[in-house]
């Protein structure tokens, strides 16, 4: 063996056991109690508890939008993750025009693997469904590629598909083993609202929050659901954010509807009060928080089961950029940052008692990797899965600052939050990338994943 994780506490999404961890060639091939071998390096990891590192399976890394690309480009994003014990990222590759999908993960991976610290995948965001683009689900999800995004918004921008496209999508997904997730807003009364603000001088950050309040999300979400029932297809909503569509997404399921929901830490943790702030510009992002009645539905959410994945939706933009928009919310680049600070935040919150930790578990690792089709490679601990694992300790008091952060990015939504334990470790494939609040892997390190089919 290559190394032992040695007297730690092992947690997954079913069990808290005591035992070692055998790593050889990238993966885990022994947990046992006082696994011996002289060969092998020993970290010690007494009063620690052992994570499988988590799958940020929604992120936006130096991708144009706004006009400008994000803050994080593919080096950056995945070493800011690996310090945030986040070992697998899934980004969105956007579809051009005229391109097909697969061509449109490959031109995304050869940006990225040069510069990849963790592992990570992609999925293809579909905006321009020719009859061969439909063709091609078959190939892509043969490619390794098997879930695909639509956007039910950014209509003016180009972006969005509208509800015959969607059905489409749902059904040919569901026929060739695929996923869609969908960015659920309704575009017309965003551009509606926007427009009548804007003629009124009201510019400032909070309407941007009034010109997608939680009524303009929930009507996509229902309308998403209305469809994916009505085909019997499975249906991934990414960035729930609203008590409206969380209900619905309840409903859904307790009928027996194959309907998953992420949620992010932002929407955990903030509420639409941020855009009253003088800095409410850099708290802008789509769907925008929303009032404490939904942060709380979120949390009855996750405690019911009705969220499946905790996600980020990493998009940051730097400061000057978010500046653009002082004066008018419609020109603040939209996009947050958190892929440093999903896992720790969450397992904070675990540690104050709020959930368990086998509960962040499943929301950050395994249901993911089920969902999005690398599971048992990847989102838990177990003989055969690859050696992504976090060793946490639960006593280390650490406050955010963009000063202790590993990203590009000039600021953080997350300054001076204080959290209950920290990432100490993090191992992907048996390499250690992060240590002692440095990072110490490598560009070019992280593999393109290629995912199952789901059946
Ligand atoms: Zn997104």
């Amino acid at each position: 063996m290559d190394k032992i994780i040695k007297n730690g506490t092992i947690i997954t999404a079913f069990d808290t056991f005591r035992a070692d961890i055998g790593i050889e060639d990238g993966k885990i091939v022994m947990i046992a109690k006082d696994i011996k071998d002289e060969k092998a390096e020993i970290i010690d990891a007494k009063g620690k508890y052992v994570l499988p590192g988590a799958i940020d399976s929604h992120t936006h890394l130096q991708m144009p939008f706004g006009g400008t690309i994000s803050a994080d480009n593919y080096e950056a994003g995945t070493r800011a993750a690996a310090c945030g014990g986040v070992t697998t990222v899934f980004d969105f590759a956007l579809q051009q025009k005229g391109h097909g999908i697969v061509q449109t993960a490959k031109e995304r991976d050869a940006l990225c693997a040069p510069q990849a610290c963790v592992d990570y995948a992609f999925h293809v965001a579909i905006t321009d469904l020719r009859p061969e683009v439909l063709d091609e689900f078959k190939a892509a999800v043969e490619f390794g590629i098997s879930s695909f995004k639509v956007f039910m918004v950014y209509k003016k921008e180009g972006l969005m598909v509208n509800d015959g496209v969607l059905c489409k999508v749902l059904e040919k997904a569901k026929e060739v083993g695929a996923i869609i997730a969908v960015h659920a807003e309704n575009p017309d009364l965003i551009d509606a609202r926007t427009e009548d603000f804007l003629k009124e001088g009201k510019t400032s950050a909070w309407y941007h929050y009034l010109s997608r309040p939680e009524f303009v999300e929930a009507e996509a979400d229902i309308r998403a659901i209305h469809w994916a029932k009505s085909l019997n297809t499975p249906l991934y909503i990414v960035h729930l954010a609203n008590k409206q569509g969380m209900d619905e997404v309840k409903k859904a399921r307790d009928e027996g509807y194959e309907i998953y929901a992420e949620t992010c830490p932002q929407y955990l943790h903030f509420t639409n009060e941020v855009y009253k702030r003088e800095d409410g510009r850099n708290f802008v992002c789509s769907p925008p928080m929303k009032a404490q009645e939904s942060q709380d539905a979120l949390w009855l959410g996750i405690k019911s089961g009705d969220i499946a994945t905790i996600a980020t939706d990493h998009c940051p933009f730097q400061s000057y950029e978010k500046d653009w928009g002082k004066d008018d919310f419609t020109k603040i680049p939209n996009g947050c940052m958190g892929i440093e600070n999903m896992y720790p935040y969450m397992l904070s919150e675990a540690n104050k008692g709020r959930i368990t930790l086998n509960k962040v578990v499943e929301l950050c690792c395994k249901n993911p990797a089920k969902i999005y089709g690398c599971a048992p490679e990847k989102g838990t601990i177990a003989v055969g899965s690859d050696a992504d694992i976090v060793i946490y300790d639960p006593n280390k008091k650490f406050t955010v600052s963009k000063d202790n952060m590993h990203s590009d990015v000039d600021y953080t939504i997350w300054e001076g939050l204080e959290l209950n334990g920290y990432v100490d470790m993090t191992f992907s494939r048996g390499k250690l990338v992060f240590k002692d609040g440095e990072f110490c892997g490598e560009p070019g390190w992280g593999k393109l994943l290629k995912r199952k089919a789901r059946k």
